[in-house]
Parts: C-alpha cells; sequence; structure tokens
C-alpha cells in the first residue's frame, strides 16, 4: 500500500470521545502536512462536536440524531462544513469519493455500521471499534477481501501485533500473546471484587480511555473481546492467542515465532501512537506521543492471568473457539451489563455472571448472516436488562 494523495483525508468516526480526540491531536501536530480531518461525527455532545468542527474546519459533520442537525447547522454557519444527519449521512460522509480513511472510533456495537460502510465502499479503515470483530469477525474480514478494503488496527496490543508480524512469514507464527495491564483490580480477591463500585473500577492505572472500555480492562472482559478481535484480525487458530498480565502497558503484546524468537512493540502507554500508526501506514512519522525515557530505570513485569477471579477472560477465549453467533451475544450482553453496573443495578461481578447467562441460553448459529447477528445482540441486551443476581 502506497501513500499516494499528499494529504490523507480522515473521517474520524466517533471523534468527540477519548480516541477521536487523542487522533484530532494527532493531526493537529501534523500541522496539515500530511492528515487532514475530513469528516467528524459525535452522538450527544453536539457542542463538543461543533467546537472540533470550528478548530479544524472539516469537509462534514455528521450526527446520528436528526434533531441535532438544525443546532449544528446555526453553530457553524459561514464555514462551509457541511452537517449530516441520521446513519445514512455517516454512511454518505464515510463512502464519499474523497475520503481516504475512516477512523472507526464509536463505542459498541453500534460501531459496526460505520465500519461496515467504509470496508464496503473499500476504504481504508483503522479500526478501533473492537467490537466490530466480536460481533461480525469473519463477515467483515470476508467483506474486507471481497472490496478491496484494509483493516488497519488501532488498539494497541493489534497495532503491536501487526507490527511484530512483519518479522516473519505467516507460517512461521506459533502464537502472539497478548498483554494485558490487569486493570485496577489486579491482586484482588473476588470477596474484595463484590464489593467495588463504578467510582473505583472507572480508575485505570495507565491508560485514559471512554466509561465502557475503562469497565472492560477492569473485568478483563476487554482482553476478552481482544483476543476475539486477534483471531478474526489476523486469522488465527485459537490456540494460538494468549494473554499475559503486564502492570506496565510499555510492552503492547508479542509474536512468538516457530523457532522460539519472541517479537514485541514497546512504547509509554499512549493511544495517539497506534493511531497515528493507522492514519500515516505503511510510513512512520514524526509524532507527539510520549517516548521511552531510557535515562531513568524501566522495570517490566510478566505473570499469567488470575482466571478464577476474572472469568470474563475464559468467556473470550470461549467465544473465540466457537464463533458463530457467540461474538455477537457476548459483547452486547456485557454493553448491557456494564451500562447496569454503572446505574448501580448490578455488581461487578454481576457483569461476568450476566454474559454466562446471555450465552448459555442464546440460539447460536455457526454461520449467522448479519441480520442473524442483529437480532441475537437484540435478545442478549433484553435478557440481561431483566437478569437479576
Ligand atoms: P468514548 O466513550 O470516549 O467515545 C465514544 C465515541 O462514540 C464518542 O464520540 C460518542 O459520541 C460516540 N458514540 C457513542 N454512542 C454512539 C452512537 N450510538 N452513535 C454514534 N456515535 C456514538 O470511547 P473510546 O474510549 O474513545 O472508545 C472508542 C472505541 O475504541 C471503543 O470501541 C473502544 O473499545 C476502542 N478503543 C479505545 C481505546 C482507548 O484508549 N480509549 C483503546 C483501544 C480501543
Ligand atoms: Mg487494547
Amino acid at each position: 500500500m502506497e501513500q499516494t494523495n499528499p494529504t490523507t483525508r480522515v473521517v474520524i468516526l466517533g471523534s468527540t470521545g477519548s480516541i477521536g480526540q487523542s487522533a484530532l491531536s494527532v493531526i493537529e501536530h501534523d500541522g496539515g502536512s500530511r492528515l487532514r480531518a475530513w469528516g467528524l461525527s459525535g452522538h450527544t455532545r453536539w457542542k463538543d462536536l461543533a467546537a472540533q468542527a470550528l478548530a479544524h474546519r472539516p469537509r462534514f459533520v455528521a450526527v446520528v440524531e436528526r434533531e441535532l442537525v438544525p443546532l449544528l447547522t446555526a453553530e457553524l454557519k459561514g464555514t462551509g462544513v457541511e452537517v449530516l444527519g441520521g446513519r445514512d449521512g455517516l454512511v454518505r460522509m464515510v463512502q464519499h469519493a474523497e475520503t481516504d480513511r475512516v477512523l472507526s472510533a464509536i463505542v459498541g456495537a453500534e460501531g459496526l455500521n460505520g465500519t461496515w460502510a467504509a470496508v464496503e465502499a473499500g476504504k481504508i479503515v483503522a479500526l478501533a471499534n473492537k467490537e466490530t470483530l466480536v460481533v461480525a469477525g469473519p463477515l467483515v474480514m470476508e467483506l474486507a477481501r471481497a472490496r478491496g478494503a484494509t483493516i488497519l488496527p488501532v488498539d494497541s496490543e493489534h497495532s503491536a501485533i501487526f507490527q511484530a508480524l512483519k518479522a516473519g512469514g505467516r507460517s512461521e507464527v506459533r502464537r502472539v500473546v497478548l498483554t494485558s495491564s490487569g486493570g485496577p483490580f489486579r491482586g484482588r480477591t473476588a470477596r474484595e471484587l463484590a464489593r467495588v463500585t463504578p467510582e473505583e473500577a472507572l480508575k485505570h492505572p495507565t491508560w485514559q480511555m471512554g466509561p465502557k472500555i475503562t469497565i472492560d480492562s477492569a473485568t478483563l472482559m476487554n482482553k476478552a473481546l481482544e483476543v476475539i478481535e486477534a483471531r478474526w484480525l489476523f486469522g488465527l487458530e485459537p490456540e494460538q492467542v494468549e494473554v499475559v498480565i503486564h502492570p506496565e502497558s510499555v510492552v503492547h503484546s508479542f509474536v512468538e515465532f516457530v523457532d522460539g524468537s519472541v517479537l514485541a512493540q514497546l512504547s509509554p502507554p499512549d493511544m495517539r501512537l497506534p493511531i497515528q500508526y493507522a492514519l500515516t501506514y505503511p510510513d512512520r512519522t514524526d509524532g507527539p506521543s510520549r517516548r521511552v525515557d531510557w535515562a531513568n530505570p524501566l522495570a517490566l513485569h510478566f505473570e499469567p492471568p488470575d482466571r478464577e477471579t476474572f472469568p470474563a477472560l475464559d468467556l473470550g477465549f470461549e467465544v473465540m473457539r466457537r464463533g458463530g453467533t457467540a461474538g455477537a451475544a457476548l459483547n452486547a450482553a456485557n454493553e448491557a451489563a456494564v451500562a447496569r453496573f454503572l446505574r448501580g443495578e448490578i455488581g461487578f461481578l454481576d457483569i461476568a455472571r450476566a454474559c454466562r447467562a446471555a450465552l448459555d441460553s442464546h440460539t447460536y448459529d455457526p454461520r449467522p448472516a448479519l441480520e442473524t447477528l442483529w437480532s441475537v445482540d437484540a435478545t442478549a441486551r433484553r435478557e440481561v436488562e431483566r437478569w437479576r443476581p
């Protein structure tokens, strides 16, 4: 893949979120030399979206809620920024002929819609929305092959694996090992976890992220989703994916080759680096990300995960092996359970329990169509909404 355009026109789906804001800071640092914000999208925080549009002057902004269109239009009057509404507006922006890359950074299964539109149009997709591949990995990868779309990982672990994989041929890969910080509750017992509050779970030791993925990082469901993401993204066999706890979040993952050589990618925890790499790939450019400071002692630790205290992780391995509709069921159940935990309706340990229940009761289909996945998603959400501890 060659860098053909002098500037890459980037559409950011979810520009008001944590990944979206980091992406805009990468574009700002670039100063227009090779990256341009071409389209922005937000959801409820329309004033933030308007402020971003005033600062970056994209060609489009898009909001799914149509009632927000007149408000944004008034705010952006005279700027030449076109305001689009509804899911179809978002699709138009994504599939526009002049859109070069799409950063998919909406949270949750909702992000699948924009990713799908980008892949359908054969775009280069910088994929932060891991839920896309958890819900519909095989279908999305198949569509990408058929439409000539390229999917570049933004998730730091997958970006690391993507980079390390370049050291050898695919048949030479023995396995990939995803690192996990272990979250804020590493070392705690299940007894202690039963009582943790949303405030405690929202304090991540190494990463600043949106609330949903922060809770996922505390339950280790985030790593479960990443295991599934890795399988489909890199076309791995289930036994080729492993997880290791690494509290410093400096080594972002490993690739182990058949001869025993292990390659890693290292950098301080800062999402601007994997975002930038997916926006400038195959090139590497100067950027705003933090650097390893070799003048200070740096100790890195690795330990096996505590699978009993954090049962969400094994749900991920199980779903990765099963494929089919299992990913859609697990993902939707988790989104609903996290929302209920944040509302104070269920306890921290109930998140994995509710997911287990939704997985067990769902009607499994090994080769589902997209519509089937959406119906499994809706059923799992309803079930978790009704679930009682
Ligand atoms: P966030 O909550 O900070 O931002 C979410 C974005 O999605 C916002 O712009 C919001 O407006 C938009 N959004 C939410 N619901 C929407 C809907 N129904 N329709 C349209 N837009 C909607 O989340 P985040 O932390 O930036 O994470 C975004 C995605 O990136 C997630 O899939 C997450 O798993 C993934 N990711 C995040 C990080 C991180 O460091 N934050 C790292 C790796 C992967
Ligand atoms: Mg990650």
